[in-house]
């Protein structure tokens, strides 16, 4: 999957990002929609007007999608989960969301909201497919009433990463307790539903429809492993909110004299050094934290000129973390600044640094002792679109 992603614009404060893969989707169904679909349902009209209906089908999906992220996104808000965006790509959409549900009652209200969308789009758009009269508008329409229909119906099937698969972990959740359960069973339900999408790529495969049989498969590969990850993530915050940030803090920090200029640092710290973050001092006073993210925007014709100690501020929230925090409290502010590691302070003085990296093989050794899957956890999951993925198909 490709990872990068264009903001296209906010609605509603939720920035909105598109995925190349969109356009190969979007593509394929204006395509299909034009030589297939409308020349079928709807004879007699031009190529050309096929084709425009055919794209304004692919965008109006888009905008179904769209709508249907916001209904999760909203909800959450209420819930008080910050989105960090909605992300449209191959399958459909991604609300992505740094935390998980509070609650079960909470789960299933920011689960049903999209399919609700979906469900009241498709209705206003079938009952407004009857009101106009120019044929090539009513085509679009109503095949946009279908679509919303069977997004809400496809998304309510109950597997993770499904919108009716956290149906059921909320479900689960509220019986025994244990949301870590919960969501296991709802990811192999998930995994099923995806072999299961996997069965109909070969039966469509049989019965010679290639184009079927790609569709169906990757669907259901896609499921299977978006299942998997659902169970993983919450796996990785259960490990991680029972160990602290101190345990994976390395040792001291380096201190830098605030007087030397940004060349020296630069080569006599930063290269020689696996640190990242540095603390300056002044006759022996601290004078605040430099993160080298922000000496590289520096340009090298000041290197010389600038002294490091203007670049010095202080220890923020967004760059340090305190060491009695839970490590799944750093975890997710990395993520939420795509930043690989952070300063660990005690009582705001620096202590060391915390690294994605150490996270990662603690997760990985972790699982191996426990008898997990043995795998290793995702690369980059800041910035995988499958790391909450919540709907998919159309
Ligand atoms: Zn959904």
């Amino acid at each position: 999957m490709f990872q990068k992603k264009y903001t296209l614009f906010s609605v509603l404060g939720f920035p909105v990002r598109l995925s190349p893969t969109w356009f190969i989707i979007a593509f394929l169904i204006a395509w299909s929609l034009a030589r297939g679909l409308f020349p079928r349902y709807y004879q007699g009209l031009s190529l050309g007007t096929y084709w425009i209906m055919g794209v304004v089908g692919a965008i109006g999906l888009f905008a179904c999608v769209l709508a249907h992220e916001l209904g999760h996104s909203i909800v959450a808000n209420r819930f008080g989960l910050r989105m960090r965006g909605i992300t449209l790509f191959l399958f459909g959409g991604v609300s992505e969301m740094p935390d998980e549900a509070p609650t079960p009652k909470a789960e299933v209200a920011m689960a049903l909201a999209g399919p609700m969308v979906s469900i009241a789009l498709g209705t206003l758009l079938y009952f407004g497919g009857y009101v106009v009269d120019a044929i090539p508008v009513r085509g679009v329409v109503l095949w946009l009433a279908a679509i919303n229909v069977i997004l809400a119906a496809f998304n309510l099937v109950p597997g993770l990463p499904l919108d009716g698969g956290r149906v059921l972990r909320a479900g689960l959740w509220k019986w025994k307790g244990d949301i870590l359960w919960a969501t296991r069973v709802a990811s192999r339900a998930g995994g099923l539903i995806g072999l299961a999408l996997i069965g109909l790529g070969i039966a469509n495969l049989l019965m010679g429809s290639l184009i079927g049989a790609v569709w169906w498969g990757i669907l259901g590969l896609f499921l299977r492993g978006a299942a998997k990850m659902a169970y993983r993530q919450m796996l990785f915050r259960q490990m991680l909110s029972d160990t602290s940030v101190e345990y994976f803090a390395d040792e001291e920090t380096e201190t830098v004299p605030s007087d030397i200029s940004v060349g020296e640092f630069v080569h006599d710290y930063v290269y020689r050094s696996d640190h990242r973050f540095f603390i300056a001092r002044r006759d022996g006073e601290r004078l605040g934290c430099i993160d080298v993210e922000r000496v590289k925007d520096v340009p090298d014709d000041r290197w010389e000129e600038e002294a490091i100690g203007q670049y010095a501020q202080d220890c923020s929230e967004a760059n340090s973390i305190e060491a009695g925090e839970p490590a799944v409290t750093a975890w997710k502010r990395m993520q939420n600044r795509q930043a690989d590691r952070l300063l660990v302070t005690n009582d705001g003085e620096a202590i060391g640094e915390i690294r994605l990296n150490d996270i990662y093989r603690y997760l990985r050794r972790r699982m191996e002792m426990e008898g997990q899957a043995a795998s290793r956890p995702p690369a980059a999951l800041s910035s995988n679109p499958l790391e909450h993925v919540r709907d998919s198909g159309h």
